[in-house]
């Protein structure tokens, strides 16, 4: 399947919508001799220029015909970024069409990390987050993708070797498959496969053929119950894609050394924080080469009320529970809480919020 191409008001096609290796064929024609298709690349996919103009190695002739042909447009992120006080910021990009996404700028010491979007909503619906709250938006396309990464990493000057990207932002990566993947094609070329992160709410075929590609990403997997009941009710699409079998196709991915899935688990007070909870936890995980990342909630007013941030005590009781049964976990420091901008929290809107019920 081809990727979709962003919805421009030019009928030019856009060049970061297309896979890298299918560059040099549709190039070919014009643009000769052929190390110009890879001073071209090069522009795009290392420096993430967003103009032909900027291509200053090449003839002002040719960056004419090339911007007579084509785009290399990405949406900027307008001026709605706010910081946290641990340095995160959150962007609105308001994308051809109108649409709006959030993605998030969060530095972490010598790394950097950028949580991208993949759609512009979510029809997944889980009940803890308030991108599912606002439901179902469009498929991004690659270069909306990737525009998020490029403007934010040149708008700070991080350089690619301190750079992460986690598709953890609006929507669900593994339902817009082949956009995400063009996406990460292009990016690879910049970072390594195992500093980039597909998040999934659990989408079993998703999970099928991500593992069948040749350079995989780190693969993160929300869990957030240990059994299907509670699983099921927090997270409805999961009727759809069961814990046995989910567990089951994760005993099959592949995974190369020193690399492991991430078990994402939202702790939510009295319901899925106990101690039993973690040793149910446990057995599930069991004979997996996992690590949990415990994510205390993110309250939002849009929420529903119940869901409460569990102590720290009792996250901590959790989490010396897992460790007693030999399971490597972390805890999750909710970078961007005061803005917003934490797990959970995105929603690409930026009027204010009003509450309605679930
Ligand atoms: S947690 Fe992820 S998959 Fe679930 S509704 Fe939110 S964005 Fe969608």
């Amino acid at each position: 399947m081809k990727p979709s191409l962003s919805p421009t008001a030019s009928e030019r096609p856009n060049l970061y919508d297309v896979k890298p290796d299918e560059l040099p064929a549709l190039l070919h024609a014009f643009v000769t001799p052929s190390f110009r298709v890879t001073q071209i690349a090069e522009w795009m996919y290392r420096r993430g220029v967003d103009s032909f103009e900027a291509m200053t190695n090449l003839s002002f002739a040719l960056r004419g015909e090339l911007a007579e042909r084509f785009t290399i447009s990405f949406p900027r992120g307008v001026a709605a970024a706010e910081a946290a006080p641990d340095g995160s910021r959150k962007s609105l990009f308001t994308l051809a069409d109108g649409s709006l996404i959030e993605s998030v700028f969060m530095p972490m010491g010598e790394r950097t990390s950028i949580c991208l979007s993949s759609q512009a909503g979510c029809a997944v619906g889980c009940t803890f987050c308030v991108t599912g709250f606002f439901g179902a938006g469009r498929n991004l396309t690659p270069a909306e993708i990737v525009g998020q990464y490029f403007s934010l990493r040149n708008e700070h000057a991080v350089p690619s070797e301190q750079m992460n990207v986690v598709f953890m932002g609006m929507g669900e990566p593994l339902l817009n498959f082949e956009n995400v993947v063009t996406a990460l094609d292009i990016l690879g070329h910049d970072i390594a496969p195992k500093r980039m992160t597909i998040s999934t709410a659990g989408i079993i075929p998703g999970i099928r053929d991500l593992a069948r590609l040749p350079k995989r990403p780190n693969l993160a997997v929300s869990i957030n119950a240990p059994d299907q009941k509670r699983r099921e009710e927090i997270m409805p699409i999961t009727a759809k894609y069961p814990l046995d079998e989910l567990v089951s196709t994760l005993r099959d991915y592949p995974l190369e050394h020193g690399r492991e899935i991430t078990a994402e688990y939202v702790l939510l007070a009295g319901y899925n924080d106990s101690v039993e909870d973690a040793a149910a936890l446990a057995r599930l995980l069991r004979g997996l080469r996992v690590k949990v990342n415990a994510i205390p909630f993110n309250p939002d007013p849009n929420l529903p009320e119940w869901m409460k941030r569990p102590s720290d005590e009792a996250i901590d009781r959790f989490v010396r529970a897992l460790v007693r049964q030999d399971v490597a976990v972390t805890v999750r420091r909710s970078k961007g809480r005061d803005i917003a901008a934490a797990c959970g929290q995105l929603r690409g809107r930026s009027e204010p919020r009003r509450p309605r019920a679930r």
